[in-house]
């Protein structure tokens, strides 16, 4: 593999060696040519049910018998018809329009310019974009325009948009929630962007339920709309089929991927409020929601995100969700008590723990140690700085988390 031609994602090619080849995934294994491996981050958080999930690979085999890529400005096809009346019957109440794109990134784009769309069309110009501290909504220009600043983006810097940035919600978030109230204040903002309770790729940063629904009244008070980027929190991560549910908060916007197909096959939706949709809708082409990716709504994606939504309409869910919280949460607790570790942390099935380290930040040396380290034990993991986190497919065994779990505490140990 030395002579590969790949440069591969987020890959210090100088120092990190070659990776091991994958030959077939099932479950919450992979298997490479180094032997097999458990999926405890579900490559990079897509994986919901398992890898090669049944029914979600039998849908891509059929709809590949009948259909591949078409256009998907003035023509449809059933499995995006059926797929997005499924989004909208699971989706926070209000939420009527689906738009599809490819990637995480590319539904955030969407959501912000639907956003800005919004004010224009009905007259008010607004653009001022609120952000949570140490958010990430993905690495494209506006995507990383709104997310955290820091060493992965510096060179990207001079090229940002300016986005007004909230203080990461503390205890029951009052500073956070009167900074943002301050802010909305000035009637000029258009929306916020933010990852419901879980800050993803910013550390396993979480935060209370109650911060989100203090957000939706001050975005009530002042018309500013609430984009809510479920990218990473969807689909059961946090214990519920969305994150935004603990609150019971319904945003104008929501942002899906990874799990929309439970991580088989790209595919990225924006759902909308009819408000939203309607200031698009005119006579007058220039008020056209102006958004294309080539692949947008590809059918098999659509046949493998119709196949996923099925099953969490089926109502099973909930009992594997919190069958792998109460895994999570035993094992948590047990290292925990190591002296290594700090602010161990869960949200649903995520759980986190920092290493204490002089040196933290995404940069710290200790997370390729680790992930070598957890390598060798049959484990892939990828910390994110000096913070672990366990970010398992929902068919996860109590003894492959215990595998896992060990990986980790034999580190510090
Ligand atoms: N938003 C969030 C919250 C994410 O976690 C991610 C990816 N980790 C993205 C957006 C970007 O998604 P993608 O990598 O599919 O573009």
């Amino acid at each position: 593999m030395t002579d590969s031609p790949v440069w591969r994602p987020f890959t210090q090619h100088a120092t990190e060696p070659e990776p091991p080849v994958v030959r077939r995934t099932h479950g919450a294994i992979i298997e490479t040519d180094h032997g097999l491996l458990i999926d405890a981050i579900s490559s990079w958080w897509v994986i919901t049910h398992g890898h090669s999930h049944p029914p979600i690979m039998q849908a891509i085999r059929e709809a590949s018998e009948t259909l591949d890529q078409v256009i998907f400005a003035g023509l449809t096809h059933e499995p995006a018809e059926s797929l997005a009346r499924e989004l909208v019957a699971l989706a926070p109440k209000g939420l009527t329009r689906v738009f599809y794109s490819d990637s995480g990134s590319t539904s955030v784009e969407v959501a912000l310019k639907m956003a800005l769309g919004f004010w224009r069309n009905t007259g008010r110009p607004r653009h001022r974009i609120a952000v949570l501290q140490d958010g990430y909504h993905g690495d494209t220009i506006g995507t990383m325009s709104v997310g955290e600043r820091g060493v992965f983006n510096a060179a990207y810097e001079p090229l940002m948009f300016a986005v007004d940035r909230l203080p990461f919600p503390e205890g029951d978030g009052a500073e956070t929630l009167s900074a943002f109230e301050a802010m909305a204040a000035g009637g000029d903002m258009a929306a916020i962007i933010l990852e419901p309770l879980v800050l993803g790729a910013g550390g396993m940063r979480m935060y209370d339920p109650q911060v989100l629904d203090g957000i939706r009244r001050i975005c009530d008070r002042h018309g500013v709309l609430m984009i809510a980027d479920e990218v990473m929190t969807g689909w059961g991560r946090t214990g519920r089929t969305w994150a935004c549910d603990h609150a019971g908060v319904s945003p104008d916007i929501l942002c899906t991927s990874k799990g929309l197909t439970g991580g088989a096959i790209p595919l990225a939706a924006t759902l909308a409020t009819e408000d939203i949709f309607q200031a698009h809708w005119s006579e007058d082409r220039s008020r056209t929601f102006f958004h294309s990716s080539s692949y947008t709504a590809n059918p098999l994606a659509c046949a493998a995100g119709l196949a996923n939504a099925r099953i969490w309409a089926a109502d099973g869910m909930q009992a594997q969700l919190d069958a792998v919280a109460a895994m999570q949460a035993e094992r948590l607790q047990a290292i925990a008590r190591g002296s290594p570790f700090t602010n161990a942390r869960q949200t649903g099935t995520i759980a986190a723990i920092d290493l204490r380290v002089d040196a933290a930040g995404y940069l710290a040396a200790v997370g390729p140690r680790l992930r070598a380290h957890a390598l060798d034990r049959g484990v892939l993991l990828r910390p994110l700085g000096n913070t672990v986190y366990v970010m398992p497919p929902y068919c996860i065994t109590a003894d492959q988390l215990d595998q896992v779990w060990q990986a980790i505490a034999d580190f510090a140990g």
